[in-house]
């Protein structure tokens, strides 16, 4: 890398509307962020939950389909 043509890459800190606070590199100093991985409906405790179940559920039914196929 040539000196004096690249912009500085820092450590910076990325400042979520919800107050979270991310470390990451950039060539900006000091971010703001509207929404972050914390508060993103998709990374959320419920909707979470919600994928959890449903993959648990589908696996009890595969599950009960094996049982079956045993018994014949
Ligand atoms: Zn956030």
């Amino acid at each position: 890398m040539k000196k004096g043509i690249h912009p500085n890459y820092e450590k910076v800190t990325v400042t979520c509307s919800c107050g979270n606070v991310i470390e990451t590199r950039s060539t900006k100093p000091g971010l703001q962020a509207q929404i972050c991985s914390k508060c993103h409906p998709f990374y959320t405790g419920k909707q979470r939950q919600i994928a959890k179940e449903g993959r648990i559920e589908k696996f009890k039914q595969k599950y009960k389909n094996l049982q079956k196929e045993n018994e014949k």
